[in-house]
C-alpha cells in the first residue's frame, strides 16, 4: 500500500504532476527547451516576488547551497545555524576551503537580527547565510528583521536557504533584499526530488565574478551567463522531466494564488499545532513556529518508530526527529499540495494509534 507522505520532503505528489514527468523528451538546446526554461523562470519570479535571474539546477537544493557559498564568498562567510541544515552550510564552506564562521543557537531557537548585527559589526564578513525554515526543529527565522540589518550592510551578499518554505510561506525576495534564495522541488512545491532553483541578484553575480575558484558544476557565474546570454540555456543537460512538471505545477500554484497557498499552509500548521499542544508540546520557540513543518516534543515518551509502523498500516507516514532529536521529537510536515482535510485525516489516524496503545 502507498503511504501518504507527511514527512518534510519528499512530499506527496499529485498524479497529474507525476504524469507530466513522462512528457516525451526534446533536445535540451532546442528553442522549445529555452521557452520552457524561460517560462518557468517568469512564473517563479511571481512566486518569489523578484525581478532577479532564476537558475535551475539538476541537483537537490544542497547543490545550489554549496554553489552559492563557494561562488559568492570573496573574503569570509558568516553562517547562521539553528539546526542541522544551517550546519550543513558550514560543512559546505569548510569542504570547499571557503573561510567561514559558524554562529549557532540552541535547538528550537531562532536567528535574531541582533545576532546578525553583532557578527556584521566586526566587518569580517562579506556573505551571510540564513536558514529561512529549519526543518529539523520546526523554527521559521524572522527574516523581516534580519533584512533590516542586511540593509545597513549593502556590500554583504545574503543567501537564504528556503528549501522547506518557498511556496508554502511568503518570501518577498526583492522587498527583503535577498541575494540568493534557494529551494528544492520536493518540499513546498510538491514535485518529486531532483531539481533545485534559486534567484540570484546582480550583487551576488558580481561578487562571484571576483572569486577565482568557484568549482564547475555549480559555478554561479557560468550558470548566470548561460541563462542571461544564451536564451535561458544551461551548461549541462538538465532534467527536462522535472521542468515539464515544474512548469505545470507553477501554473497550478499561480492559479491557486500565492496568498491562498500561504493561507492554506497556515491553516494546516494551526491544526497540527493545536493538536500537538493538547497531546504533547511544541518543540520550537512559540514566537518562531514554522508554517510548513511542526516539530513535536515527545513529552509522553512514545515509541516514535512504533507509531510510524502503525500509521503505515493506515496508509500514512510522518517523520521522526532529526539527528540528535530522533526520539525526543517527531515531525509532521504540512507542505505542498496537502489540505487541511488531509491533515485532519492524519491526526485522526494518529489519535487512533495512541488510543490503541500502539506506541509502547
Ligand atoms: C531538505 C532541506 C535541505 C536539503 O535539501 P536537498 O534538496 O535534500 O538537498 C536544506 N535545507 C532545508 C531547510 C531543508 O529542509
Amino acid at each position: 500500500m502507498h503511504k501518504r507522505l507527511f514527512i518534510p520532503g519528499p512530499v506527496e505528489v499529485r498524479p497529474d504532476i507525476l504524469e507530466k514527468m513522462g512528457t516525451p523528451m526534446i533536445g535540451h538546446r532546442s528553442k522549445a527547451a529555452s521557452a520552457l526554461q524561460a517560462g518557468i523562470a517568469d512564473k517563479l519570479r511571481v512566486l518569489m516576488a523578484t525581478e532577479n535571474v532564476i537558475l535551475l539546477s539538476t541537483s537537490s537544493g544542497s547543490g545550489l547551497m554549496e554553489g552559492a557559498i563557494r561562488s559568492c564568498t570573496r573574503r569570509r562567510a558568516a553562517v547562521f545555524s539553528i539546526g542541522a541544515f544551517g550546519e550543513r552550510w558550514y560543512k559546505m564552506a569548510t569542504a570547499n576551503a571557503v573561510p567561514a564562521d559558524l554562529f549557532s543557537v540552541e535547538p528550537g531557537r531562532a536567528t535574531l537580527p541582533e545576532h546578525v548585527e553583532a557578527a556584521l559589526a566586526t566587518g569580517k564578513y562579506d556573505l551571510v547565510t540564513v536558514t529561512h525554515n529549519e526543518t529539523a526543529t520546526g523554527v521559521m527565522n524572522p527574516v523581516e528583521g534580519i533584512a533590516e540589518v542586511l540593509r545597513r550592510h549593502p556590500d554583504v551578499v545574503w543567501c537564504v536557504d528556503a528549501v522547506s518554505s518557498l511556496g508554502g510561506a511568503r518570501i518577498d525576495v526583492d522587498r527583503l533584499g535577498i541575494d540568493v534564495c534557494i529551494t528544492s522541488t520536493q518540499k513546498c512545491l510538491g514535485l518529486p526530488p531532483g531539481m533545485a532553483l534559486c534567484s540570484v541578484s546582480q550583487k551576488a553575480y558580481h561578487a562571484a565574478e571576483q572569486v577565482p575558484h568557484r568549482g564547475l558544476y555549480f559555478d554561479f557565474v557560468e550558470l548566470y551567463k548561460y541563462v542571461t546570454e544564451k536564451e535561458s540555456q544551461y551548461p549541462s543537460t538538465p532534467s527536462l522531466a522535472h521542468m515539464y512538471a515544474l512548469d505545470h505545477q507553477l501554473d497550478r500554484i499561480l492559479a491557486e494564488g500565492p496568498e491562498a497557498r500561504f493561507a492554506r499552509h497556515h491553516a494546516m500548521a494551526e491544526r497540527v499545532r493545536g493538536w500537538a499542544r493538547e497531546r504533547f508540546a511544541l518543540f520550537a520557540d512559540p514566537e518562531h513556529l514554522s508554517e510548513t513543518v511542526t516539530c513535536i516534543a515527545n513529552t509522553r515518551g512514545i515509541d516514535v518508530s512504533a507509531l510510524n509502523r502503525a500509521l503505515g498500516e493506515a496508509g500514512y507516514e510522518i517523520s521522526n526527529g532529526y539527528g540528535a532529536l530522533k526520539d525526543r521529537t517527531f515531525r509532521i510536515a504540512h507542505m505542498g499540495d496537502a489540505t487541511p482535510a488531509d491533515i485532519d485525516g492524519l491526526l485522526a489516524a494518529i489519535d487512533a494509534v495512541l488510543a490503541q496503545g500502539g506506541t509502547r
